[in-house]
């Protein structure tokens, strides 16, 4: 007798993905590679916030689907592309550097906005990521308490831990995390600690996360 796969459609993955997912614990669906029809399958379903990691395809797809979309920016951000998504982005969670920062200050005050930002963090042992070094993190946050950037509400932190099999080595990257939000979050109260995605996010969940970034659990896999 042959098996039968069973083919799960999005929609059963998103549920299946939201089941495992506790209450307080937001879920960011990222939808970069995939056409709007699957994105609006998602939905569909209730799912409010989306991910997508490049300004160009996010631009193509925001005017295709509904208004209260609340679109992340979760990929690697150039400054000369921030005066394109500041009027309408709801979190930036790719801050890794200064510079980025002061740009998304500047565009946001021309869009009469306050742009909510994640700092990235270099957890991970590839050269290959990009992020903030801890110390950098910590004087950028120290100048936040000195208002420097008016027009930006730092949220919290975003790390993603090196791609590998080797749970242990994930785990002590997403608690180096932690303990920098914990540490931050003496001086201010910090609401949003993104980390995991569709291989690591129940690992992330049990090390603090309050915000999981879920793509080819949902959609699939992407085609590059
Ligand atoms: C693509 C991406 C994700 C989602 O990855 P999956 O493994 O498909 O869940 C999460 N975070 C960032 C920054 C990404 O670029």
């Amino acid at each position: 007798m042959k098996k039968k796969i069973k083919i799960m459609s999005i929609q059963e993955n998103y549920h299946k993905i939201k089941a495992q997912i506790p209450e307080n614990v937001e879920l960011v669906a990222v939808s970069k590679f995939h056409p709007v029809e699957k994105i609006k399958e998602v939905y569909d379903c209730g799912q409010k916030v989306f991910g997508e990691n490049k300004v160009q395809e996010l631009l193509t797809k925001v005017n295709e689907l509904p208004a209260d979309i609340q679109w992340h920016l979760i990929g690697h951000l150039q400054t000369n592309k921030v005066k394109f998504i500041a009027p309408f982005i709801d979190t930036i969670q790719s801050v890794d550097s200064e510079k980025l920062l002061l740009e998304i200050n500047k565009e946001a005050a021309k869009n009469n906005r306050i742009i909510k930002v994640l700092l990235q963090v270099k957890i991970a042992e590839e050269e290959t990521k990009y992020g903030l070094e801890i110390a950098e993190a910590k004087e950028i946050f120290s100048n936040y308490l000195e208002h420097k950037y008016p027009n930006i509400e730092i949220l919290g932190l975003m790390g993603m831990a090196t791609f590998t099999d080797n749970k242990n080595q994930v785990k002590s990257e997403f608690l180096v995390l932690k303990s920098l939000f914990d540490e931050l979050s003496t001086f201010r109260k910090l609401e949003t600690l993104s980390m995991g995605m569709s291989d690591d996010f129940a690992l992330a969940i049990e090390c603090g996360s309050t915000s999981v970034r879920i793509g080819s659990a949902i959609f699939g896999v992407r085609n590059y």
